[in-house]
């Protein structure tokens, strides 16, 4: 079957479309409408011009794909945007937008690429994605001050939690290609996207399809030892859960991240309470908690709860 530019419909990569077959194999276009694959693609269009744009491709064997086709967006410096490194964390930047709002941003190890929408620019030749703080609670907790982020270029970091990879990929960025983030998720959709989204394109990032409850079923996927678990799975027993995996991943003296969810632990209790009582549950297994920051209004009953082993 012979493709031409009337069979292209396409869609945004937009939640509610992206899980529904993102079995197959993907392509990349680099050029919009750039299908010459011998395949008809089918969808419908919608999104903003320089959103990545995906297609369901059926192939002449019957065969569905998804193709991607990736404009060419960042080429142009944004010379109106402000950057500078911020002023405590490695590979983590602050941006002033156009109409001066201030934003975090890290720089795009996949450039041209994006993972949920984020707005990609460029300055000075080095393209970076905007880090939207409503959508990552790690940005929330920067911008909210948290005084250690013990993610760094180079660090081994575990995450679980993953979901389709909003903040791993951001974590991914900063401890760039001489790192490395071993994702844990045990949603079958979520993993579907974080595979095929992200983690096909970024080679510093292991996808596990796993029950983060039950680390030996992993251990055999994660060489050496982490200097960082982040955590954010949403369970009742989020301290527990990440401690376990500490005792058997984490370095002497590494560090632990705990995204709190209030109400997964105790909907009737006083969220400051919650995190009180996960935070002894972290001093009680060997660890120094050094901070719990509040989330609101990025994340309402959450908090950052950051730690290191004694
Ligand atoms: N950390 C992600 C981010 O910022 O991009 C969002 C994570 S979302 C709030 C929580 C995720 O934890 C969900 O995708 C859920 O499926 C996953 N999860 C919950 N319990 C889990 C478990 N026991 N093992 C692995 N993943 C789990």
């Amino acid at each position: 079957m012979k493709s031409t530019k009337s069979h292209l419909h396409r869609k945004s990569l937009n939640p509610d479309w992206q899980g529904k077959d993102l079995n197959a194999e993907k392509s990349v276009l680099q050029e919009e409408n750039s299908v010459d694959s011998g395949a008809e693609v089918t969808g419908t269009v919608t999104g903003e011009e320089d959103h990545a744009m995906a297609a369901e491709v059926t192939g002449e064997d019957g065969t569905k794909t998804v193709a991607v086709a990736v404009p060419r967006i960042g080429d142009k410096t944004d010379v109106h945007l402000k950057v500078k490194p911020h002023p405590k964390f490695k590979e983590i930047y602050q941006v002033k937008l156009e109409d001066g709002s201030q934003r975090l941003a890290t720089r795009n190890l996949t450039p041209g690429l994006r993972v949920y929408g984020e707005r990609l620019f460029k300055f000075k030749n080095v393209e970076y994605r905007v880090w939207d703080a409503f959508r990552s609670k790690l940005a929330g907790a920067i911008i909210k001050g948290v005084q250690n982020v013990p993610i760094e270029p180079a660090f081994k970091v575990l995450y679980l939690g993953a979901a389709s990879g909003t903040t791993p990929s951001h974590v991914s960025d900063i401890v760039s290609e001489s790192g490395h983030v071993f994702c844990v998720e045990f949603a079958q959709r979520s993993i579907r996207d974080l595979v095929n989204n992200v983690a096909a394109y970024r080679t510093n990032i292991s996808p596990m399809l796993e029950d983060a409850r039950l680390p030996e079923r992993y251990a055999m996927f994660i060489s050496g030892k982490v200097d960082t678990i982040y955590c954010d799975v949403a369970q009742p027993e989020q301290a527990k859960l990440l401690v376990d995996n500490a005792d058997v991943f984490l370095k002497p003296q590494g560090w632990i991240m705990l995204a709190c969810k209030s109400q997964s632990i105790d909907v009737t209790m006083d969220p400051n309470a919650v995190y009180r009582q996960e935070a002894n549950v972290l001093r009680s297994r060997g660890f120094d908690v050094k901070e719990i920051v509040d989330l609101e209004p990025y994340d309402k009953a959450h908090a950052m709860i950051v730690a290191q082993r004694k």
